[in-house]
């Protein structure tokens, strides 16, 4: 038998590996074939009896690249997996058949049926398995009516989530573009469960009440595909607690639970049953040498008379003023519009800026809501005439916690069921978005959904692609630090109070929590009859640089001038932990910046969520943050929106 005119034995082989991929990018073929055939021409050339190297070297690449592109596309891509395989075997054997002379009848078929059969199979195997990522062909959109059976509209949702989380522009638009866009009903959620199957894995950062909030939810709705990476050895992020040598226990600031979410209700419910102490919130705001219960300008009768006459003046005429907090986009300017000159000189403005550490004209007023009391000037005149207390304003007026352990035992009973699931000590460093795979110490792990709870301005310089005005929206973030200053000493807790404010500048914490009147196992072995606790709170920024000068001292001397702490009692503990992340700042330009994160990320597969994920000190509570975790998890696997988040 003649060999093919001109064409080495070996580079036959080329010819049988490229007629077989039936990928449909033409990309990966061309690859192969001049790669194959690169490979090829050059061992041609060294071999004695081969045809020689001008023809190995020419012939090789040349046969590769343009057998390889035409037949190999035009069979894979047109034909299919299955054709590409067969025309590979068939064309095999023709080759080894007509290149026997050269090489041996035997040897040449044999080398031509197993590559062919090899890389068909290998090249069939990685199509079907990119295939089933790859958008589906979705129902028509311009069609879907009030009609449209749950079944379409499930596949519609299925098709938009799977085409977002592999950028399939063209269906994302389409689906925007749908004049009644599918909203997911229960039956669509429940149609679309098949879902989970396709989801993929399923990475969560942080091991915080979003994150466990999160694996907890995927637990339940049967997603095992998932992973719960955590920086530190411990559950429960921020919301932690630590037992300290002398035996108290430290929250990391003083926490208390209280809910928006029957979700989070239902977290309690379940890892706590009956192990919560429930309180009554008792908390006051130190101006000069008064206790004003809190909210201060809901109880201004307890100011001294001059300073009541000047806070209520204020509140008057700025309740009488026709200009309104309306259009007060800042935080300095709503403050002095809704509470006037006197309420925010001796208390607003110095104790924000203490707890923000910084400046409150940067600060947005979006984010008030239910966090600061808006009392009208009737009915704090009424209060101060009738010296009538109103203590009772807000969410946290009623409050739970733990019995024993500090806030951080939640989430470590949470946690406990997830222990398999939990990699304590792995960091996320660097994240390629393009190909979703990070780098966790040092080890490349590949992931299709990212759930990250870790601040989002780390985040976002942690993704090696990120474009540059991703890069930028996340410098413009910011945030305060908090140093926890905690004292325990051996007198016996005699305060019934909870908390208190200090907006004075001389004072180095903006809060101070009576921390055994939470729990008497917040120090050493329950004994209330004989110890106490003070946890303390001191916000600081580059605006703001923590004066670490004495710190401890001039904490413990500001507790005693206070009158919390006696001159003479033991102090046994000392407790100092600095948090780096603690308030996420409601900047002007926050709204902006998140607007530019976000959705760039989502479209990656990346959901930033809780705390400092979410970056939204509105929503920065626990109940929030595990509402969020458990929200994005609902999302990932059913398609139900996010409620909490969104
Ligand atoms: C001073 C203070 C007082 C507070 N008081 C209250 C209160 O009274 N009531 C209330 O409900 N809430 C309160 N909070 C808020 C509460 O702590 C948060 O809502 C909650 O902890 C947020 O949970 P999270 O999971 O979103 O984030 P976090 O608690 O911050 O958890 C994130 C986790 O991710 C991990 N992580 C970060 N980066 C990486 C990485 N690259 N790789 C791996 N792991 C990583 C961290 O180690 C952490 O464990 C307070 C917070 C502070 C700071």
């Amino acid at each position: 038998m003649l060999p093919v005119a001109g064409i080495p034995p070996r580079a036959m082989v080329v010819l049988v590996v490229l007629v077989v991929p039936p990928a449909p990018e033409p990309e990966p073929v061309v690859g192969v074939g001049v790669a194959v055939g690169v490979t090829h021409g050059s061992t041609t050339a060294t071999r004695r009896d081969g045809p020689g190297p001008a023809v190995g070297v020419l012939v090789g690449p040349a046969v590769g690249v343009l057998v390889g592109v035409l037949v190999g596309v035009a069979v894979g891509v047109l034909v299919g997996v299955a054709v590409g395989v067969l025309v590979g075997v068939a064309v095999g054997v023709l080759v080894g058949v007509a290149v026997g002379d050269a090489v041996g009848l035997l040897p040449g078929v044999a080398v031509g049926v197993t590559v062919a059969i090899a890389v068909g199979v290998t090249v069939g195997v990685m199509h079907v398995t990119t295939a089933a990522g790859r958008a589906p062909t979705c129902p028509d959109t311009t069609r879907v009516n009030d009609n449209t059976t749950a079944e379409t509209r499930a596949a519609l949702v299925m098709c938009f989530l799977i085409a977002q989380s592999h950028q399939h522009e063209q269906t994302i638009e389409r689906y925007h573009n749908c004049p009644s866009p599918p909203l997911p009903s229960p039956e669509v959620v429940a149609a679309a469960s098949v879902r989970r199957m396709s989801m993929g894995r399923i990475v969560i950062v942080g091991a915080g009440p979003c994150g466990l909030g999160c694996a907890r939810e995927l637990t339940t709705l049967g997603h095992d595909d998932f992973q719960v990476l955590e920086a530190t050895g411990a559950v429960g992020g921020l919301a932690s607690s630590v037992l300290d040598a002398q035996g108290f226990t430290w929250d990391q600031g003083g926490h208390v639970v209280f809910s928006h979410y029957g979700e989070f209700d239902r977290l309690l419910t379940d890892v706590m049953g009956e192990d919560l102490l429930h309180h009554e919130r008792s908390s006051f705001v130190r101006v000069g040498d008064s206790w004003v219960p809190y909210p201060f300008q809901n109880n201004l009768h307890h100011l001294p008379p001059a300073l009541a006459e000047e806070a209520l003046t204020g509140l008057i005429v700025a309740g009488m003023s026709t200009a309104g907090s309306e259009n007060t986009p800042d935080f300095a300017s709503w403050m002095k519009a809704t509470f006037g000159d006197g309420i925010v000189r001796q208390f607003m403005q110095p104790y924000n800026e203490k707890v923000w550490a910084h400046p409150a004209d940067v600060m947005s007023s979006g984010w008030i809501a239910e966090r600061v009391s808006v009392v009208p000037w009737q009915r704090a005149l009424a209060a101060v005439l009738h010296q009538r207390d109103e203590p009772g304003w807000g969410p946290n007026n009623l409050f739970a916690f733990p019995a024993a352990g500090g806030t951080g035992e939640i989430y470590r009973r949470a946690a406990a069921p997830l222990a398999p699931r939990i990699r304590f000590g792995s960091s996320v460093d660097t994240i390629n978005a393009g190909d979703r795979s990070m780098a966790v110490d040092g080890i490349i792990e590949s992931y299709d959904h990212l759930v990250w709870t870790g601040p989002l301005d780390r985040l976002v310089r942690s993704i090696a692609d990120a474009p540059s005005d991703v890069a930028a929206a996340a410098d413009a973030l910011v945030h305060n630090s908090v140093t926890i200053v905690g004292v325990g000493c051996e007198t016996p807790l005699s305060d019934d109070r909870s908390w208190f404010y200090f907006p004075e500048p001389e004072v180095p914490f903006y809060r101070a929590t009576n921390f055994a009147k939470y729990s008497p196992q917040n120090v050493p072995g329950g004994r209330t009859d004989r110890y106490s606790s003070w946890m303390t709170e001191i916000a600081s920024s580059s605006w703001r640089p923590l004066d670490s000068d004495r710190l401890v001292e001039r904490v413990i001397e500001s507790l005693q001038l206070a009158g919390l702490v006696e001159p003479d009692a033991p102090i046994v503990s000392r407790h100092v932990q600095h948090i780096p992340y603690a308030y996420p700042v409601p900047t002007l330009g926050r709204d902006d910046a998140l607007a530019t994160i976000q959705p760039w990320l989502m479209a990656h597969g990346i959901y930033a969520r809780g705390r400092f994920g979410a970056w939204r000190y509105e929503l920065g509570n626990m109940d929030h943050s595990v509402k969020m975790g458990v929200d994005v998890a609902r999302f990932l696997a059913s398609a139900v929106p996010e409620e909490a988040w969104s």
